[in-house]
This record gives C-alpha cells, sequence and structure tokens, in this order.
C-alpha cells in the first residue's frame, strides 16, 4: 500500500469476494472481482438485486473482456449467486474493453438490455469494427508526430490493428441511454447518473443516496491514476481538464459515500481521493514545465520525466497518450505553445 492508499479507509479490509462468487458491499450490491491479462491484473463488477415491472432479477454493471475465462467465472456466478433468478439488465459505465467486452454475450445470454450512454455505445461499435485510437496506421502515425521514434515500438503499434475487437468482438445494436442527471430505479432505491469526462467518451458513474454507495467505474479508483490520454481520433483533444473538472464536481457527495471502483477495493475517503489526484497531476504539470523550460520537449520527450520506470510497449502507448494529454491542458492554460518541427514533431515551449 503506498501513502496515500493509506490515507483512504477500507471498509472491509482486505477480505476480495471469492472466485466464481461475490462478496455483498451494501445492501443489494454484490462484488464481483474478475481477472484481466493485463499488469492490471482484475476488474470489479457489480452485482445490483433488483424489480423491473414487477420481475423480481438482478442488474449487472460492468462485463469484463470477451474472453472464455471471463464467460466461464460469469456461468460460476451465475450458478451460485443469482438465487433463480434472471438478470434483467446490463449496464456498462464507459467503452472501454474490461467493461464492455462482454455485453453483447451477456445480453443475449438474459435476452435483456444494455444500458449505456449514447457516446459510448457509439464509440464501442465504431472501435469493434475499425482499428481507430487502439492502433493501426493512425495510431502510429499519431505517435510518430508526437515524437515516437523507436521503429520497433512503432511497428507493433501499426500492427496491433485488432485489439480492441479482439477483446470486444461484438457490441449489442440496441441499447437504452444513459444521461448524466437522469435517475434509474434499481431495486427499489434511485440511483443518479453522473457523467464523468477525459478517460472515456462520456463515462456513467452511478450513485445511490440512500445507500451512500458511488459506483465510480473507473473515474476514481484508489491505488493507481486514471488513465486520460489524447488518441488519434481526436488528436487535439484537452482530456485531462475534462477529466479534473469531472472529478472535481463528485465534492459534492458526502465525504462518507462508499466508493466502488473498478479496480482496487471498495473505499471511503472520496474528497481526499480527489485532492490527491489533483495534486498528482499539478505535479507532473510542474515537471512537465519544468522541462519544457530547458528546451523544447515532444510528449516522447517527456516520457522519462512523467513515468520514472521502464514501460514495455502497451505501456508506452498508453503513456505517450497522457504524456500529450498534460501538454495539452497546459497549452490550453496558456502556460505552453506547441511547434511543429521540420522533422514533423511537435515540440512545446514555456509560453
Ligand atoms: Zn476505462
Amino acid at each position: 500500500m503506498n501513502a496515500q492508499e493509506a490515507q483512504l479507509d477500507y471498509p472491509f479490509a482486505d477480505a476480495l469476494p471469492p472466485s466464481g462468487g461475490t462478496m455483498e458491499v451494501a445492501p443489494g450490491v454484490k462484488w464481483i472481482r474478475m481477472r484481466l491479462p493485463f499488469a492490471l491484473d482484475h476488474i470489479n463488477l457489480w452485482l445490483l438485486r433488483d424489480e423491473i415491472d414487477g420481475q423480481q432479477g438482478w442488474t449487472i454493471v460492468d462485463c469484463g473482456i470477451a474472453n472464455d475465462a471471463t464467460r466461464a467465472a460469469w456461468e460460476q456466478v451465475f450458478d451460485n449467486e443469482l438465487g433463480g433468478l434472471p438478470v434483467l439488465r446490463v449496464i456498462v459505465t464507459h467503452m472501454h474493453p474490461d467493461h464492455i467486452g462482454l455485453a453483447h454475450w451477456l445480453t443475449e445470454r438474459w435476452g435483456c438490455r444494455l444500458w449505456v450512454s449514447a457516446t459510448d455505445w457509439g464509440a464501442a461499435r465504431l472501435a469493434s469494427i475499425t482499428t481507430t485510437g487502439f492502433g493501426g496506421d493512425a495510431s502510429a502515425a499519431f505517435f510518430a508526430h508526437h515524437g515516437l521514434t523507436d521503429p520497433e515500438a512503432l511497428a507493433k503499434v501499426r500492427a496491433r490493428s485488432s485489439y480492441y475487437a479482439s477483446m470486444v468482438p461484438q457490441v449489442p445494436a440496441r441499447y437504452r441511454r444513459l444521461m448524466g442527471g437522469m435517475a434509474v430505479r434499481i431495486g427499489g432505491h434511485e440511483w443518479r447518473c453522473i457523467a464523468g469526462y477525459g478517460h472515456a467518451p462520456e463515462h456513467i458513474a452511478l450513485y445511490c443516496a440512500t445507500l451512500g454507495v458511488l459506483i465510480s467505474g473507473d473515474m476514481v479508483l484508489p491505488r493507481i491514476s486514471t488513465n486520460v490520454s489524447v488518441i488519434d481520433l481526436e488528436p487535439e483533444a484537452n482530456p485531462l481538464q475534462l477529466y479534473l473538472d469531472s472529478i472535481a464536481a463528485l465534492r459534492e457527495l458526502p465525504p462518507d459515500t462508499l466508493v466502488l471502483p473498478s479496480h482496487g477495493k471498495p473505499f471511503t475517503g472520496l474528497h481526499r481521493r480527489i485532492a490527491q489526484l489533483a495534486a498528482h497531476h499539478d505535479d507532473r504539470f510542474a515537471d512537465v514545465m519544468a522541462a519544457c523550460e530547458q528546451s523544447p520537449q515532444s510528449a516522447a520527450d517527456l516520457l522519462g520525466v512523467l513515468f520514472r520506470r521502464r514501460l514495455d510497449l502497451h505501456q508506452t502507448t498508453f503513456a505517450m497518450g497522457e504524456s500529450v494529454a498534460h501538454l495539452h491542458a497546459l497549452q490550453a492554460q496558456g502556460r505552453l505553445i506547441g511547434l511543429t518541427g521540420s522533422d514533423g514533431v511537435r515540440r512545446f515551449v514555456r509560453a
């Protein structure tokens, strides 16, 4: 546990749901933990006791990636944890593969509807049939423009053209739209949708005032900072400011809210965590400014400043997107100016 993590409270201490099982974290709210084949090795999914139009059952929140191991883990949960009741709907917080990957299979398996923001539904449909944003030629060209010159790394990015589709082979053709501010009745309680930006196109977190619970998705995580990246699909974007504004808005929730994050353990200390994340990015902004005062810096030049550890290819592509995100935020604040050199590489200097 790092020093910041130690400032948060974990009401369930080190208890974790058993594999293929669940752990109740609030009345009618069950925690499921599934493996992921990445450095980030697990995802938390939620099973909410529900009733729709008089029918008893369950609502699933987030799905896991589409592979045999995850499907098998779900089957175990269905056998052990549903008490003979059906799944009535599938809610997805956002379009990333670990969240929406199995939505198609789950909704077909139970004959129920996917509920998701319109933006993320569209982005997921697009990403599952194209290579945009997650690999391929356009992605490699974007990274090269931001100074990534290693031919081996670029070749791997180019080759990784079906990256998203490999984890999200299909997205349901129909969905029900979630929007910020909307109230969804689940299991007799009202859950309010909170739209958040910067991590995904339109991430939906769910807050229940009666239970004092926030399903935070990837917007607020207890141990790691949320990935906020500029991708080739929207090359001039400023997602980091959107993200910082989005988490600042969560301060309106009570400080003792139980936060159910997609990665890591349920915790309380939401306001403290928001402050930690804001301070973390302020530190990174200061590092970037210091480097850009010495000499013009590309996003690739800054990897060693922002990430003081060796990165593999997967991490390098995430890190490049994050590096560009910090540069664009500082540019929008008027603190940096971006200039594209005769070599085609974009570098930033103090304004
Ligand atoms: Zn995500």
